[in-house]
């Protein structure tokens, strides 16, 4: 990490901790050429999925696009809109943590499904 005072690509870290409930870390770094100390953060990166439509296009996760669609796909079944959310949220984390950042829209729907099921 560079020094923000001296440019000095030379630190060291001082002090590390967990913070955030364990999703970010804190490091206390000292540079080693001026001594000066600054502090670094590390988190996840969180990337925002996307949507690749029957013709190719592509569009962000939309939370209430999807809802919307779900509510027209359910609306003879007895679903509460507290688990319509609780899916869409379900299928939003799986596919960040499946590391995808673009998934077909037939996917997508088959794994709504899933969570329907
Ligand atoms: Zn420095």
């Amino acid at each position: 990490m560079k020094c923000p005072f001296c440019r000095s690509d030379n630190d060291r870290v001082i002090d590390t901790r967990t913070i955030q409930e364990g999703t970010a870390i804190w490091r206390r770094r000292q540079c080693l050429a001026c001594n000066r100390r600054y502090t670094t953060y590390e988190r996840i990166e969180r990337t925002t999925v996307k949507i690749i439509k029957k013709d190719g296009a592509r569009e962000p996760f939309d939370h209430s696009k999807i809802k919307r669609g779900l509510e027209k796909a359910c609306w003879k079944r007895p679903i509460s809109d507290t688990q319509l959310e609780a899916i869409i949220a379900e299928v939003e984390n799986q596919l960040e943590t499946s590391f995808e950042s673009e998934v077909p829209s037939r996917e997508l729907g088959e794994l709504v499904m899933q969570h329907l099921r």
